[in-house]
């Protein structure tokens, strides 16, 4: 899968493997484009350079929790949170109908990108052939937000 996040407006290394200390991660996102966008504490969310859709956003958490693989049932509050961002994001844009959009995320070793990133996709109506495959639900490759939150909850505090 190709590396999907955008190289030019983030100034963060992510090339580094989810190993590496979470105070090496440099946390200063630049935000740019026409778009809507958001940066908090917490979650920051830009337009993804290479769009799938019309709409096309991903939400990170600013601090460096690894990849989705990685992630326990403790994340869920933060997974959640990254989904009501998306959703925010997207109504900002003027993305009323929520029934025709994407949440999910790239399951490894299929995403190159070791720092947790959530794909907001809308409208799915318009989403060519290749991005229907690149992010089709449930796919060994991509799993549904909802799914990952499901999943997550399934699983012990300490795995
Ligand atoms: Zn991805």
């Amino acid at each position: 899968m190709a590396e999907d996040l955008p190289s030019q407006p983030v100034q963060a290394d992510t090339t580094k493997d989810s190993s590496a200390p979470a105070e090496g991660y440099d946390k200063k996102l630049v935000i740019s484009g026409p778009c809507y966008v958001l940066q908090d504490e917490d979650i920051s969310c830009f337009r993804d350079i290479k769009p799938g859709a019309p709409h096309h956003y991903l939400v990170v958490p600013t601090k460096h929790v690894g990849n989705c693989k990685s992630l326990n049932k403790e994340h869920v509050p933060l997974v959640k949170q990254m989904v009501d961002v998306g959703k925010d994001v997207l109504q900002k844009n003027n993305v009323t109908d929520l029934a025709d959009v994407r949440f999910g995320f790239h399951w490894p070793p299929f995403c190159s990108v070791s720092h947790l990133h959530l794909h907001v996709l809308a409208p799915v109506s318009q989403m060519g052939f290749m991005s229907r495959l690149f992010y089709r639900l449930n796919s060994y490759w991509f799993v549904a937000a909802d799914q990952l939150i499901e999943l997550l909850s399934s699983k012990g505090e300490t795995n």
